[in-house]
């Protein structure tokens, strides 16, 4: 089904809202609409069985962060010096998502069902039980999925020595005063440790029709066919981007944990739903072995945290945010500086960042009744 475009109207509220957390240039704000638009429309399906693209949460995102900045229910957090893998990981993302994760409780996050529903999924075990993989003939399969099968294989003959998500016990370096506590331990067939992280993404299988698009596509259904196999077959070999700050994460597991762990795998998982409940149709594997260009990034994510803990503030080149981050980030409903109107970051995070603006509310959306 090709997207229809928002509603004149929806757009117009949607600027406003923006315009309201204190984004300005038309350019922004219309980049803005079409990354939330990429990242959270819906395919949804009225009474009738017609299936439609739902806009809401594009939507809500924006509103629930101005009730929240409006009506300032964000509670701080007590301040530690110890470092966290996650620390880490938030740094190496964006410096401000590190201050917001260490500043304030972050009782909304983003992708709140996303992060509920992976808890669930690291629960169940799947990378070392290889549970809700659909199984694929190996003559299906491209050399990239061939190699991730084998390395699924490698991680489920292993024996599993640690899972974070049920035993929550996190590891800690001392000389680092480092905390730690990744998702799996491993020991492979040679008695070697190895750490496996796994993050998981809802993503429309693209081959999948529900049964009530198919009832009520039927008379279009070759057309049909023959678009949900190109689109299964673009997203077969789409190349998968592991995220830096992800890798980051993963190496200073290697590097810190007191047990010596010499490898890891970083696992993208991608679900969808169907009858029966979350499916994986597509995972990606990238394995880590620490190198020189690993360590350098960690020392320089590691001097910024400690320098912004020393000095309390620095710079932020408000210009240089990227919304294309900022789209997908957990804490953005938390975050001014996504609106470019601010060129310094305090630790802990000012709520002067939070104000919001006055922006006109559009006269198209005023009923005349
Ligand atoms: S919303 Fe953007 S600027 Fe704000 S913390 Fe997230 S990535 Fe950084």
């Amino acid at each position: 089904m090709r997207m229809a475009a928002m509603s004149n109207k929806q757009e117009l509220y949607l600027s406003y809202l923006l315009k309201t957390i204190g984004f300005q240039s038309n350019d922004d704000i219309r980049e803005y609409i079409k990354l939330l638009i990429n990242h959270y429309v819906r395919r949804d399906y009225h009474l009738s069985g017609k299936p439609f693209w739902n806009y809401s949460d594009c939507i809500s995102i924006v509103k629930q962060e101005v009730d929240i900045k409006r009506f300032k229910s964000i509670n701080e957090k007590k301040l530690t010096n110890a470092l966290t893998a996650s620390d880490l990981s938030a740094f190496g993302f964006c410096p401000v998502s590190y201050v917001l994760n260490r500043s304030f409780e972050i009782e909304h996050p983003t992708n709140q069902n996303e992060l509920e529903l992976g808890t669930e999924f690291h629960g169940r075990l799947i990378t070392a039980k290889r549970k809700y993989v659909r199984d694929t003939d190996n003559e299906d399969l491209s050399s990239v999925e061939t190699y991730n099968k084998r390395i699924l294989t490698v991680i489920s003959s292993s024996t599993l020595i640690y899972a974070g998500h049920k035993e929550k016990k996190p590891f800690y370096n001392l000389q680092e005063n480092f905390w730690g506590d990744p998702d799996y331990i491993f020991m492979d067939k040679t008695g070697t440790r190895f750490v496996v992280e796994e993050k998981f993404s809802y993503k429309h299988d693209p081959a999948r029709l529900s049964e009530d698009e198919k009832s009520y596509d039927r008379y279009h259904q070759n057309d049909r066919d023959h678009e949900a196999d190109k689109k299964r077959m673009d997203w077969k070999y789409k190349k998968v981007h592991f995220y830096e700050n992800h890798i980051l994460q993963i190496y200073s597991y290697i590097r810190n944990h007191p047990d010596g762990v010499r490898y890891g795998y970083l696992i993208y998982w991608y679900y969808d739903f169907d009858e029966s409940g979350p499916y994986i149709h597509k995972y990606d594997v990238k394995d880590i072995l620490p190198t020189d260009s690993y360590e350098q990034k960690y020392q320089e994510v590691k001097s910024g945290i400690e320098a912004l803990s020393e000095t309390k503030a620095c710079r932020i080149e408000a210009l240089a945010i990227n919304h294309k981050k900022c789209v997908r980030c957990s804490v953005n409903k938390y975050c001014g500086h996504k609106s470019k109107r601010y060129n310094d970051l305090t630790f802990p995070y000012h709520r002067g960042f939070l104000r919001l603006y006055l922006a006109d509310f559009p006269a198209e959306l005023v009923s005349r009744s």
